[in-house]
C-alpha cells in the first residue's frame, strides 16, 4: 500500500507507505518492561497510604483516587503578575487546575486488567471531574489523558491518568472542533458520525463493538494501532453520557486495551486522550463535535519505536509505515481474556 488518505478531523494529509515496512532499519529499539511490579509498592507515590512528595499521605481508597498533581503545570497559585513579554509578543497566567486519577488501589495492574465494573467507576470519576471543573472560573477545557509505558516517559507502573484543565484548547481539539462546524455548515451533517458511517459500512477496521459504542482502527491512522473508542450517539463530552451508554463505552475500552495487551502478549504502551468540546462557549460554536477517546501507541513493533522526525517534527504531517486494514486484523484477531488474567485484579 502506498498512497495519502485524507485526516478530515486534523484536515491534514497522512502518507502511508506500508511498502516501507520490510525496509532493513526501521526505528529505535526499546526494552520490554518483563517483570510484573508488586500489588503494593511503599514506596509508590499513587498507593494507598502512601506518603506523597509534598507530605500528603494517600488514603486507603477502594475504587479510583484523585488529587491535585504534586507538580502542576498549570493551578490557580501560578503568577498571576507577569513579566511584560517583548514588544509583539503575549504571556499569560498558567491558571488552570492539574490533577492525578489513580485507577485502582493495586499498582500491579493495567486499565487492561480490571473488571467492566472497574473501568465503569473509571468513567464515572471522570464524568465527576467534568462536571465540577465546568464551574471552576479558570477552566474552559479539561485534557484527560494517560501515558502508559516506559516509551512515553512513564517510569510508575501504577495505574492512573492526568487532568489538565486549562484556560486554552489543547490544539488538536481546537482543530477538531473547527473541522467539524466547517464539516455541518457545508453538508449539514455531523463530521464524525460521517467517520463512523464509513467505518461501519467497510467494516475492515471496526476492533469492537458493544451496545452503543465501537471502536476501529481510522482510515486515516497516523500511528500503527492508533484506535478510536466512540460511543454512537454525539455528545459534548463525557459527563453527558447515560449511565447505560457509559457502560458500554467502558466495555469496550476494557475490550481494545486487553487486544493492545495480546497482541504481543505485553504490556502494551500508548497515549490514550479523551477528546472533549471546550467548556465555556456559545452553543453554536461546538455544533458537529463528537466526543471520542483517542489511542495513539508509539510501537510499530514489539520493542521497535516509532520515531517523529523530519515529515512530523519538522513538517507537521504523519509518514505511516502500516496498513491501517492490517494493523485493524491483528487487533480484531486478539480478544478473549486478558494473557495474564489468572493474576488480573478482581476488583
Ligand atoms: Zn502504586
Ligand atoms: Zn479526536
Amino acid at each position: 500500500m502506498w498512497e495519502q488518505r485524507w485526516h478530515p478531523l486534523r484536515e491534514e494529509w497522512v502518507i502511508v507507505a506500508a511498502h516501507r515496512q520490510s525496509r532493513p532499519w526501521s526505528g529505535a529499539q526499546v526494552g520490554s518492561q518483563a517483570v510484573r511490579p508488586p500489588a503494593f509498592d511503599p514506596t509508590c507515590y499513587l498507593c494507598p497510604g502512601n506518603a506523597r512528595v509534598n507530605g500528603a499521605v494517600n488514603p486507603e481508597y477502594g475504587g479510583t483516587f484523585v488529587f491535585d498533581n504534586d507538580h502542576p503545570c498549570v493551578g490557580e497559585h501560578a503568577p498571576r503578575e507577569l513579566v511584560p513579554p517583548p514588544p509583539g509578543y503575549r504571556s499569560r497566567p498558567a491558571t488552570g487546575v492539574a490533577r492525578v486519577v489513580c485507577y485502582n488501589p493495586r499498582h500491579d495492574v493495567t486499565l487492561a486488567e480490571l473488571s467492566v465494573e472497574g473501568v465503569d467507576t473509571l468513567l464515572q470519576t471522570w464524568q465527576a471531574q467534568m462536571r465540577e471543573l465546568a464551574s471552576h472560573p479558570d477552566v474552559n477545557f479539561v485534557l484527560i489523558f494517560e501515558n502508559k509505558g516506559e516509551v512515553t516517559g512513564v517510569s510508575n507502573p501504577h495505574p492512573h491518568c492526568q487532568i489538565y484543565a486549562t484556560n486554552f484548547t489543547f490544539k488538536y481539539i481546537e482543530t477538531e472542533v473547527l473541522a467539524g462546524r466547517r464539516h455541518l455548515e457545508a453538508t449539514g451533517r455531523t463530521l464524525f458520525h460521517d467517520i463512523l458511517a464509513a467505518e461501519r459500512q467497510d467494516g475492515r477496521r471496526i476492533v469492537a463493538q458493544h451496545g452503543s459504542a465501537i471502536a476501529f482502527v481510522p482510515y486515516f491512522a497516523r500511528y500503527a494501532y492508533e484506535t478510536y473508542v466512540a460511543p454512537m450517539r454525539g455528545v459534548d463530552t463525557i459527563a453527558a453520557l447515560t449511565d447505560d451508554e457509559r457502560r458500554d463505552l467502558a466495555t469496550v475500552l476494557r475490550d481494545v486495551t486487553i487486544r493492545f495487551d495480546n497482541l504481543w502478549q505485553m504490556p502494551f504502551p500508548y497515549v490514550m486522550a479523551l477528546h472533549q468540546a471546550p467548556l465555556k462557549r456559545s452553543a453554536g460554536d461546538v455544533e458537529g463535535f463528537h466526543f471520542h477517546i483517542e489511542f495513539h501507541p508509539p510501537l510499530r513493533r514489539p520493542n521497535l519505536l516509532k520515531f517523529l522526525a523530519g515529515p512530523e517534527i519538522g513538517g507537521g504531517n504523519f509518514l505511516s509505515d502500516t496498513s491501517p486494514e492490517e494493523k485493524a486484523a491483528e487487533l480484531a484477531a486478539a480478544g478473549g481474556q486478558h494473557y495474564r488474567s489468572t493474576t488480573a485484579c478482581s476488583k
